[in-house]
């Protein structure tokens, strides 16, 4: 399986603004926010893309839903945020690793 960045970000190879982490899960801070609060929740399973999530998939991804949610409050900006999934090159993703991004603050 190929590493990708987020991968190397979940095993510490590369730094980042980390805002808190789950057993299966890690919140840190986009590195080229498009919004004044712009994060990134990463499953640490690696999963290409949401279009390659399955059945088995299906808690994860709602504790990662559930995990932007607590980011949002932590964050102070729970009076409105938007949460958004690219898929696939089509679809804006240019990092090959499930992750939700988690923008607000206006
Ligand atoms: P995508 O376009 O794949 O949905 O979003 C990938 C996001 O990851 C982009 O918003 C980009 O700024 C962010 N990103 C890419 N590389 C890094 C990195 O090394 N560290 C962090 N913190 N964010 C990154």
């Amino acid at each position: 399986m190929a590493e990708d960045v987020f991968c190397k970000i979940i095993n510490g190879e590369i730094d980042s603004e980390v805002l808190f982490e789950e057993e299966d899960l890690v919140v840190f801070a986009d590195a080229n926010p498009s919004a004044p609060v712009h994060y990134l929740v990463v499953p640490k399973k690696h999963i290409e893309t949401i279009h390659d999530a399955t059945e088995k998939d299906s808690e994860l991804l709602g504790r990662v839903i559930l995990a932007a949610k607590r980011a949002a409050d932590e964050l102070g900006i729970s009076d409105g945020y938007k949460l958004s999934f690219n898929v696939k090159d089509k679809g804006g993703q240019e990092v090959p690793h499930v992750h939700l991004h988690l923008r607000g603050g206006w």
